[in-house]
Order: C-alpha cells, then sequence, then structure tokens
C-alpha cells in the first residue's frame, strides 16, 4: 500500500511485492471470454460451475494425477481464495484445529479464524528446505485436529514437496480424520528438476483424505479473472457448494467459459511464462547468495525468493534501529525505493519475501538497490 503511495507522489519504487504474473491473460483466453460475453453466456450458472469447465478440470487432473474425480466432487469458485475459505468453513467449526505449516500463505490462519477456528502453526526448518517434519505434525495433533493445510509449490518459499516426506506426512494421519486441504495452485510453475507430486498419487488412504485446491490465477496470469477449484470428497464439496451458493451463488459465467478455454488448449504460454520466471529466479538466487549476511534456499516453484535477513537486525538506517522483516521492509522502501512483504506476515520475521513476477530490468536494479542499502545499515 505504502509502496503504491510513494510512487503516486512520483518516488522511483521497485516493487518486489506483488502476488501475480508481471504477463497478461493469453490472447486465445480472452478471445474465449469475449465470445462468452457476445454470445450471452452472461447469467447465473449452476452453483459448482458449469458441466464442461468442471469436466475439463477432472480432465485435467486425471491426466496429471491419476485421479478420476466424478463431476459432483468438484467445486468452481471465484479464485482458488473462495474455494479454500468455502471448504475451510464447511470442516472447521468451534474451535477444531487446522494445521498450518509455517512459512505459510498470508490468508490461511485468516480463514481459519473466520470459522471459529485454532490455528496450530508448525514451524519448519530452513535446513529442511521449509517442509513440515512427520514427527513435528504427530506432535500437533490433538482430538479436535480437523484439517492440516499443505501448499505445493509454496508462498512464500518456494518449496516443492517430495513424494517420500508427503508419505511420511500420510502414515502419521493414517487412522485419523484430518482433512487435508493440498493447495496446488502453482503446480506449474516448477524449475531445475522439481516435479510436483500431489497427495492425490500417495495411497488410496491419502487420496481420499485429501482436498485439491487448484486454479488459473498463476499458472494463466488470470488473477483477476477470478476463478479456482476445489475437488474433493462429496461431502464436503456439496456442504461447500452450499455456502457458495448463499454466499457468490457461482463463479462469474464469463471467467468461467475463459478458464475452460485455459483447460484445454495449450498455446504454449504457461511455459514461456515458465521459461522467464526460472532465467529471473536463476538471477536473484546468485545474487542474494553473493551478498554477505543473506542466505536464500533455491526455490524449487511458484514465483518467489524468501532470503533470510535476520543477520542485519539490530542495525539503524537513518534513525531506525531495525529490529524485524516489518521495520526492515520499512526502511528498505522508504531509503532505497524497493518493495519487499516482510515475513512476519507468513509467519516466520527473520525472512522477507522479494517476488520475481516482475521485469528482468527492474530486478537487476531493484537487486543493486538492496545490495547498497544493506551496506548502510550501522
Ligand atoms: N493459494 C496460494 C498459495 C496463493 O499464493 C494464492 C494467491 O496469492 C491463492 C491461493 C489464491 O489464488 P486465487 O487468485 O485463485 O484466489
Amino acid at each position: 500500500m505504502r509502496a503504491r503511495e510513494l510512487a503516486a507522489e512520483g518516488r522511483d519504487i521497485i516493487g518486489f511485492g506483488a502476488g501475480e504474473p508481471d504477463f497478461d491473460t493469453p490472447p486465445h483466453i480472452c478471445e474465449a471470454g469475449i465470445e462468452a460475453i457476445r454470445s450471452g453466456k452472461t447469467r447465473y450458472t449452476p452453483t459448482a460451475g458449469i458441466p464442461e469447465l468442471r469436466r475439463a478440470i477432472a480432465g485435467v487432473i486425471a491426466d496429471t494425477r491419476g485421479y478420476d474425480f466424478s463431476l459432483d466432487r468438484i467445486m468452481v469458485s471465484s479464485g482458488a481464495k473462495q474455494a479454500l475459505a468455502n471448504v475451510i468453513l464447511t470442516i472447521v467449526e468451534d474451535g477444531g484445529e487446522v494445521v498450518i505449516p509455517a512459512p505459510y500463505w498470508v490468508s490461511y490462519p485468516e480463514m481459519v479464524t473466520l470459522a471459529e477456528g485454532r490455528s496450530v502453526v508448525v514451524r519448519t526448518r530452513e535446513e529442511d528446505g521449509f517442509l513440515l517434519d512427520a514427527a513435528e505434525l504427530e506432535k500437533h495433533l490433538t482430538e479436535r485436529t480437523r484439517a492440516l493445510i499443505l501448499n505445493t509449490p509454496s508462498n512464500p518459499t518456494g518449496c516443492v514437496y517430495p513424494g517420500k516426506r508427503l508419505e511420511e506426512i500420510f502414515e502419521v494421519l493414517k487412522g485419523t480424520d484430518v482433512v487435508v486441504i493440498s493447495d496446488e495452485i502453482y503446480d506449474r510453475l516448477l524449475y531445475d528438476d522439481a516435479e510436483h507430486v500431489s497427495p492425490l498419487t500417495i495411497s488410496d488412504d491419502a487420496a481420499e483424505r485429501t482436498v485439491l485446491i487448484g486454479g488459473v490465477s498463476k499458472t494463466y496470469a488470470m488473477t483477476g479473472w477470478r476463478l479456482g477449484y476445489a475437488a474433493g470428497g462429496k461431502d464436503i464439496i456439496s456442504a461447500a457448494c452450499r455456502i457458495q451458493g448463499h454466499t457468490t451463488s457461482s463463479a462469474s459465467s464469463i471467467s468461467q467459459a475463459a478458464a475452460l478455454a485455459a483447460y484445454t488448449v495449450d498455446d504454449g504460454s504457461t511455459e514461456r511464462m515458465r521459461a522467464a520466471f526460472d532465467e529471473r529466479r536463476r538471477y536473484m538466487y546468485e545474487f542474494l547468495n553473493s551478498i554477505d549476511g543473506i542466505s536464500c534456499r533455491k526455490p524449487l516453484g511458484a514465483f518467489y525468493m524468501f532470503p533470510r535477513v535476520s543477520e542485519y537486525y539490530g542495525r539503524t538506517w537513518g534513525r531506525v534501529k531495525v529490529g524485524g522483516s516489518s521495520a526492515f521492509c520499512e526502511a528498505l522502501l522508504d531509503q532505497a525505493g524497493v518493495a519487499a512483504i516482510p515475513g512476519a506476515a507468513f509467519g516466520a520475521d527473520e525472512f522477507i519475501r522479494f517476488s520475481y513476477a516482475t521485469g528482468m530490468e527492474d530486478i537487476r536494479r531493484g537487486m543493486e538497490r538492496f545490495k547498497d542499502f544493506l551496506g548502510q545499515g550501522s
């Protein structure tokens, strides 16, 4: 917000805050939306979404994860965010606990609070790739645990869960009735030799307790179209649809038509976008790790770097002594015109998040400014 205000005042701000691709929605997807308007597909749709789109989503899941969902097990929503909120409201109530590995995406704990549940935050270790440790999970399970939220590839760390780690996690859950909400919205943004493994592929038990969350925002540059989905057990999905029916009715008919084009015609734009992200990721990774006192794990998915900056806490910029990620990001913005997100927002105050969904030229300038800024702290 403050970055936008400063930019509006004419300051030269380089923004690394964005959680969305800097690319436009591919033309064939836009055309499908325009065609939907022209041909009168502008009315209410079924609450769970048009059957053609749900069929296409079921097809993509079957192709990529080898798991078949009947159409009554898929709910199309106004973004993955609404799908998540509906599912959490369905599963959680009255102090029910939801295990959330930290660093986490900012909205998970807020959604749990909205459902009058309790977030049980479990720290992960940087040395362990920011992955949830199965033994740690076990320690935090109680009679009241309703759900576990997994996010692979992860926002903000870029970590990607290997199959073996998922196997260990699901082994711990055997015999419980814990639902796993698996947020896989970045599933096609992978780098190096990372592979996306979905809980749906781990075992029958894992697949049965999983609600898969996906959407078009990140992989097709469609954040403003507001289109995502949940796929899971029939009871959960039909209850989540009832919440949706009485809140938003359905996702936009126009966005559903556009998403159908995204899921059925591949014009290569996701791969082009991924390759551009990859180039930026490599550059930032090398640059950040070449700076004294900064360490950053190599992200294998999504489009974020999550460097540890806590070595610099206790130093002073201007007249401000910086003691944590919020003050650090404020000083970085004020002194150097570089916008980043404090790790505190993701439950990890030693870190900050840089998005690399921004052009290479700005990345180069922004990284130089970051380095100079660090040198100025005393
Ligand atoms: N899940 C994660 C991990 C995200 O980073 C985001 C967006 O930032 C979402 C879900 C929400 O995506 P959508 O735009 O589909 O609501």
